[in-house]
Formats: C-alpha cells, structure tokens, sequence
C-alpha cells in the first residue's frame, strides 16, 4: 500500500491572520482539502475524499456558487483535483475503483465526477442530507456534483467497534484495512475514514475538527474556530466530537489523525508519508 497525501482544493478563505494563525488579517489565507490517494495491491487505486474537481476548478464560481468563491475563493492557477495528481504520478484514472468520502460537502465530493466508475462509499444519513437538503444546508451540497449518477454504496448499520469507537469494519469490495467511524455534528451523515497502515491507523477526520489545535489540546486561531461553528449541522456536537478524537488519538502512539483543512497537518504528512 503506498499512500499519497494531496491538496485537492488550494482555497484562500479571507483574513489570514484569523484562519491560519500567521499573515495579515487582510491577506487571503491557505486552506487545503487533503485527501488521500492509495494504491493498493489487489483493490486499483482509492481515494479519500476529492477535494474539488475539473469542472470546479475550470468554473468555480458557476460550479460552487457566488458566496463561497467571495468567502473561501479557490487560488487561481494552484489547485489540482485528484484526476490531476492522478495523471501527474502517471497512474491510470481507470485504476480508481473506489471513493470513501467523510461527507459530501462542496470541498469534498467536487471530483465524484472524474471519476464516474468508481463506487461512491458514504454514510446513508449523508446521501439522504444532500440529496433532499433542508434550506440551511442547500448552500453546502451542489447537486452538480453527482449529477452524472455515481454508484452509491451506503451505509447505516455499525458493527464490531474499533478502538472503542462504534465503527463501519466492512465496506463493499474493500479489505478491512478500510473502516469507518460515525461522527455526526458538522453535517448529518459525516464520518472518520481510518486506513489500517503498516506504521499504525491513518485517520482521515474529515471536517470533525479544522485545526490541530483541537485534537492537540493548543488554541485555535479564532477566525476557524468560528467558521467550524458556522457551518455546523449541529452545533452542540463540536465540542464532544473534539473530546471523543483527544481519546481517539489516545489509544495508541502509532495512530495518526489529520483534518482535511489544517496545511501543517498536510505538510507534515507529505513529509512523512506512509
Ligand atoms: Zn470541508
């Protein structure tokens, strides 16, 4: 198995000094959407989330709308979707057999639609949330981005805990060294994605958290502290959800926990990849 970590996103959200921590309040900050791509030796390629995709790039503010694009931007001419990183490491995009997502917001599901064979893996509250959004979530979900009918593969029922944690051990036509752990609050349907590594559990935690500073038990700047509130399908949840990660973490010295948007966690990770 080798895994590779990407920025699939490269978004710029306003006011550095309060996402980031570092800059200016008035520069535009960096915020990646790290998602995973492994190769595997018998299952092709998977891939962990997909970060924005061709067309999102190409277009963002018809593809994701006008207030996101103002907001959060996308830096022009630095993202690339995962077809992209994909292609630059010469692998085959007919190789991706299988997508995980943590959830199936805007920055997290944009390159479904690169890759229109793989099966789609996703909590079922998730699927059910975006396809019939409540008012509050129509900004997050863009129906664009599984306008080309992906093949879903949902799940609702947990089985035989892992680390303690209720967790989904099967998923269809994966080995177990793929798993997930529920964990509701920033949308109805999101979940931690764990892969089973040789040097230990690799946690894709998704938007559970977007600062190291909450798994860390460090401040968070308080411009993302806020925008994690903001966004949140239910904002009493945040806080646990942080406590219930500070455990998980705790359960032993080799596993490794990332947030999709903290770019010292990517960094860290691409230095040291698996
Ligand atoms: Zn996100």
């Amino acid at each position: 198995m080798r895994i590779h970590h990407l920025d699939c996103a490269s978004m710029c959200p306003l006011a550095r000094s309060a996402t980031n921590g570092d800059g200016g309040f008035f520069e535009r900050g960096a915020m990646p959407a790290h998602c995973l791509l492994i190769e595997t030796d018998r299952h092709g390629l998977v891939v962990v989330d997909t970060g924005f995709g061709e067309a999102d790039i190409a277009d963002p503010r018809a593809r994701l709308g006008a207030l996101f694009t103002t907001l959060i931007g996308v830096k022009r001419g630095r993202a690339t979707s995962v077809l992209g990183h994909v292609k630059a490491l010469g692998l085959d995009p007919n190789d991706v057999r299988h997508i995980i997502v943590t959830h199936l917001d805007l920055d997290h599901a944009g390159g479904l639609g690169d890759f229109p064979n793989a099966v789609v893996h996703v909590h079922a509250n998730e699927k059910e949330a975006a396809y019939a959004p409540t008012l509050l979530e129509r900004e997050r979900y863009k129906a664009v981005h599984w306008a080309h009918g992906p093949k879903w593969q949902t799940y609702d029922a947990t089985g035989e805990p892992w680390r303690g944690f209720p967790a989904v051990r099967q998923l269809a036509g994966l080995p177990p060294e793929f798993l997930c752990v529920p964990m509701n609050g920033h949308t109805r349907g999101h979940w931690l994605v764990a892969v089973e590594t040789k040097d230990g559990p690799l946690v894709h935690c998704g938007d559970a958290y977007f600062h190291r500073g909450a798994v860390e038990g460090t401040k968070m700047p308080w411009g993302v502290a806020g925008f994690e509130t903001l966004l949140a399908f239910d904002r009493s949840r945040i806080a646990g959800n942080h406590a219930r990660l500070r455990e998980l973490a705790a359960t032993g010295s080799g596993i490794r926990l990332f947030s999709a948007h903290d770019p010292v966690e990517l960094a860290r990770l691409q230095a040291s990849p698996t």
